[in-house]
């Protein structure tokens, strides 16, 4: 019986393993497919994934459409999108008695809104599937067998040889892709994306809590722009507008240090016309009013006295008697805030590495590794990310559905049936 041996106990490990003890068991060919995980539990970020709610995937069937949601990897993950997408994801789990739900933004959650339901239907169906299940038991190293298959050496000491290998070992560190690297794989660096930005501007501080959208963020110098809720924050800004920049902008914000210059446009389906002309009306309107008490809507108030003060605007100023260069400075702040962006969140806050093993390095149809035959490489290890709303989690089953039917096909690579195991 061949041995399939999958390193990492995480989302893209488990839909491996079980895709391909299944599909082992239904070709009449069953394999020992045994499932290695280093730490003491199986499954860890799937448990804490989406607040303890697990936004397994995201409502979005059109292949293109979805790709365009992963600013690293996204092209590649078109076919296998079209041959493992969202939809399959919700028969997957259908399948196994686990309901999906979509949330008005499309994020599509388990009908229990809990991740133990998640975690519990991998265990329940790699079990059923007769995966054999080890946790608190790493892969120290990998060879190449000349014969074919891998020797590898376990965390506990003990040696194993298996036919195929299949890393999904993740990639929130080194570690995670040192077992590509030494078996031929190129790394891209690992860099932070999805993480919120460090702002020391005191009255951005005092709006903490105060959620504005739409509104458009950019970086000047550089092509990032993004549409959407911002979030004040305690440090800084945060919100899907925010989380998206730093995803797209990964690489380029890392090279900067994570400190530039932040704009916003608060209002930004307006022109700067359509505002100056708002402005000027409310000049004939209401004369009498104060400035600083009447916003434009849908500004919030707390936010629109700040942006009036942060224009140098007087706070008795009446509208009658608003000077043309306070209004042009308050049209200024209203279309382009500037904010000195002077870090990201802290060390491993963020959700997801960009980063991994080079994608050309390996075949998107089976996920096999053109590097390093037999060799088979699913989930976050690879150089994928996605956005916020269930495109990581999309990629990892995706991946691993692939690399899971691809290592129950084709026969033995011949390596040797005993180890110590
Ligand atoms: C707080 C948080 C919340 C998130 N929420 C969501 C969400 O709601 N929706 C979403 O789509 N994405 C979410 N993500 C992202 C998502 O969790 C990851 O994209 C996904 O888990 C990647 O799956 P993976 O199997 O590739 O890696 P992992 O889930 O990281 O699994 C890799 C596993 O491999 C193990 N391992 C590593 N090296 C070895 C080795 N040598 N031998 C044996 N085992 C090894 C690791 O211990 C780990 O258990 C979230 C991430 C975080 C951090």
């Amino acid at each position: 019986m061949k041995r399939i041996v999958i390193a990492g106990g995480g989302a893209a490990g488990f839909f491996a393993a079980i895709e391909c003890a299944e599909a082992c068991a239904a070709q009449g060919q069953p394999a020992e497919v045994v499932l290695l995980e280093r730490r003491d539990d199986f499954l860890t970020k799937v448990r804490i994934s989406g607040g303890g709610r697990c936004n397994v995937t995201h409502a979005c069937f059109d292949a293109r459409a979805l790709a365009a949601s992963y600013p690293r990897g996204g092209r590649a993950l078109i076919g296998p999108f079209q041959r493992f997408g969202p939809a399959d994801t919700v028969a997957w789990f259908n399948k196994r008695g686990v309901a999906l739900k979509t949330e008005s933004d499309g994020r599509m959650f388990p009908t229990t809104d809990s991740s133990q339901t998640i975690v519990d239907c991998f265990l329940r169906s790699a079990l059923d599937a007769g995966v054999e299940l080890t946790a608190r038991c790493g892969v120290e190293s990998a060879t190449q067998r000349p014969g074919g298959g891998f020797a590898l050496t376990l965390s506990d000491g003990r040696a194993l040889v298996c036919d195929k290998l299949l890393l999904a070992t993740g990639g929130s560190s080194r570690e995670a892709g040192a077992l590509a690297q030494s078996l031929g794989h190129t790394l891209e660096p690992a860099v932070p994306s999805l993480f919120t930005f460090r702002v020391e501007t005191p009255w951005l501080r005092a709006l903490s809590g105060v959620t504005v959208e739409p509104v458009e963020v950019s970086v000047p110098g550089t092509r990032l722009r993004e549409r959407g809720p911002v979030l004040a924050t305690h440090w800084g800004l945060s919100g899907p507008a925010i989380l998206r920049l730093s995803a797209w902008g990964a690489r380029t914000l890392h090279g900067l240090d994570y400190r530039f210059p932040l704009h916003i446009h608060w209002l930004p389906e307006f022109t700067q016309e359509a505002l100056c002309v708002a402005l000027q009306e409310r000049a004939i309107s209401h004369p009498a009013g104060l400035v600083m008490k009447m916003p434009l809507r849908p500004l919030p108030n707390r936010l629109w006295e700040q942006l009036v003060l942060a224009a140098g605007v007087a706070p008795e100023t009446r509208w009658g008697a608003f000077p043309r260069a306070a209004l042009q400075r308050l049209l200024a702040q209203l279309t382009r805030t500037e904010f000195q962006v002077t870090g990201k969140s802290p060390n491993k806050a963020e959700f997801v590495t960009c980063g991994g093993v080079r994608l050309g390095e390996v075949d998107f149809k089976t996920m096999q590794s053109r590097v390093a035959p037999g060799l088979h490489l699913a989930g976050e290890l690879l150089d994928i990310d996605g956005l916020t709303g269930g495109f990581n989690f999309q990629a990892a089953w995706t991946t691993g559905w692939l690399a899971g039917r691809a290592l129950a096909n084709g026969s033995p690579s011949g390596a040797a049936k005993f180890s110590h195991y």
